[in-house]
């Protein structure tokens, strides 16, 4: 048998991996040259649970971050952990880490060639924001940083967006962006806002104006393959809508596509351990809510969060995925105190 993967992001290159491990034919498909860069803030989010998966990640060269900074309006919270939030990288080098695993497993690279395997996973990424039940935009750039930038900084609802505006440090870079549900206008100029108001809190110093744009899928597909195509990663949707998470899901896919083709599951078999394994991180419940009332609560979180330190863990550690908590029932306390 021999398998086409279309796409050699973290979904393909995971899913290339395990297949050619097995000692599956494995040619792995992409319509650019590597290393290519990828507009992302480039963090694996709770690293620890990503070595439990994925163990040769502990070998990739990236930064481990223990702070961060939470903002609302008025309010923010700090908040430091003992363990990891995050490990942060630029994409042009953590795609190129998973390729070369890929290959050195023994898939092979081609670029811009029609698939001749018998099997195909889709893994091309988020091309249309009418293939998603909701979508986002994201500006982003990675900016010159020194090493000692340490902190991750996210401030919600900047300007009034439905999302947040960010920055992540990495080695040598800070990627500092915005991203907000769709439609949203004026992203450009509230894109510059953003850097401008770094700079006036001291937060960071971009130094000059740069960005690139990029969809974000905010909610999964209705099905996770097309025939017995199985897709994977952002090309189905799976990014976490609370927080634009999906480097995790992309490669959790990609391993169960491979499960699934090793094994010789239908694709009915893959689209259900894609709900069980993750799926509960995928609801885009807080979409539905009003505007005033999403940016009410947030508010109200972060400054609940400033004065009780068990809820701003409870929220730092539901953010970065390093711990699933009740938060609504703390928080439910604070309205009537
Ligand atoms: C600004 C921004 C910041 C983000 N920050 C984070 C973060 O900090 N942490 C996190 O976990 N997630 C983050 N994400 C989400 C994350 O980038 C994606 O979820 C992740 O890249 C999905 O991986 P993938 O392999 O599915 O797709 P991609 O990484 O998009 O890879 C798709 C690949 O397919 C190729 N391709 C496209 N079309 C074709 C075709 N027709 N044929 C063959 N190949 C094709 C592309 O060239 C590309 O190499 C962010 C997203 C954005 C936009």
């Amino acid at each position: 048998m021999k398998v086409s993967i279309l796409g050699a992001g973290p979904a393909g290159s995971t899913a290339a991996f395990f297949l050619a491990s097995a000692g599956i034919e494995t040619e792995l498909i992409d319509i650019r040259e590597f290393p290519r860069d990828k507009t992302c803030a480039g963090g694996l989010f709770n690293p620890l649970l990503y070595f439990r998966d994925f163990p040769y990640l502990e070998e990739a060269d990236g930064k481990y971050l223990y702070r961060a900074i939470f903002s609302c309006g008025k309010h923010s919270m700090s908040y430091t952990s003992k363990t990891p939030l995050i490990k942060t990288f630029v994409r042009k080098d953590l795609d190129f880490f998973l390729l070369n695993k890929a290959l050195k497993a023994g898939a092979a690279l081609f670029i811009n060639k029609p698939p001749e395997g018998e099997v195909i996973i889709d893994a091309t990424g988020a091309r249309r924001a009418r293939d998603y039940p909701k979508a986002g935009v994201c500006l982003a750039w990675d900016f010159p940083a020194r090493e000692d930038t340490d902190t991750v900084y996210i401030h919600y609802a900047f300007q009034g967006i439905v999302g947040y505006g960010w920055a992540y440090p990495k080695k040598g870079f800070a990627n500092i962006g915005i991203g907000a549900l769709l439609p949203q206008k004026n992203m450009r100029s509230i894109y510059w806002s953003f850097l401008e108001f770094l700079e006036s809190e001291r937060i960071f110093s971009a130094g000059k104006k740069s960005f690139s744009v990029k969809l974000i899928p905010f909610a999964p597909r209705r099905s996770f393959h097309e025939g017995s195509t199985l897709l994977a990663g952002d090309r189905a949707g799976f990014v976490k809508p609370a927080t634009g998470e999906g480097i995790y899901f992309a490669m959790l896919s990609g391993r169960l596509a491979a499960q699934s083709i090793i094994e010789g599951k239908p694709a009915s078999w893959y689209e259900e351990q894609c709900r069980k394994g993750f799926g509960q991180h995928l609801k885009p419940l807080m979409f539905s809510w009003s505007r005033p009332l999403l940016f009410g609560t947030l508010e109200k979180a972060i400054k609940i969060g400033s004065r009780d330190e068990l809820f701003k863990k409870m929220f730092a550690e539901n953010f970065f995925r390093l711990g699933s908590h009740n938060l609504a029932l703390r928080y439910t306390r604070h309205l009537f105190t």
